[in-house]
């Protein structure tokens, strides 16, 4: 088996769904940013990600964006009105920001799946940080 190839395989991040992560177990679900839940162009989070994150809430799912993004002003205004708390400048593959999140909201590896669109980084720090990987597409801005 590939260290690069995820667990499971999406085409967006609406297709991971809250009756999906509560099947699988899923507790704690640390998300890409760029290119996994918005464009990079996007100022503002869309309606379908903040409606998929309220679901996920609901279904107990607890999210958190590690991104490598070293804009920490823009994350931050983009998490704020989502309610999402999100580390910038993970270095992900490195798997630090990823068990620093496990250890901080309380779940361990068995909860916990890293989803993101690059296997280089998010697939790759999810091996290294021993959970599963969920992977998207890479959106990409249409110009
Ligand atoms: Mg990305």
């Amino acid at each position: 088996m590939s260290i690069l190839r995820a667990d499971k395989n999406f085409r967006r991040f609406e297709d991971v769904t809250p009756q999906l992560l509560k099947k699988e177990g899923v507790k704690l679900l640390l998300c890409d940013l760029d290119n996994t839940l918005r464009l990079h162009s996007e100022k503002e989070p869309a309606d379908e990600l903040a409606e998929w994150i309220e679901e996920c809430r609901k279904a107990g799912v607890k999210i958190v964006i590690i991104s490598n993004n070293g804009r920490k002003k823009m994350m931050q205004k983009f998490c704020e009105p989502i309610k999402v708390p999100c580390v910038w400048w993970a270095k992900k593959p490195m798997s630090t920001k990823l068990t620093e999140a496990m250890a901080k909201y309380g779940f361990g590896p068995s909860e916990t799946v890293m989803l993101g669109d690059k296997w280089s980084t998010d697939v790759l720090a999810a091996r290294f940080a021993k959970i599963r990987a969920y992977k998207v597409d890479h959106r990409r801005d249409i110009v």
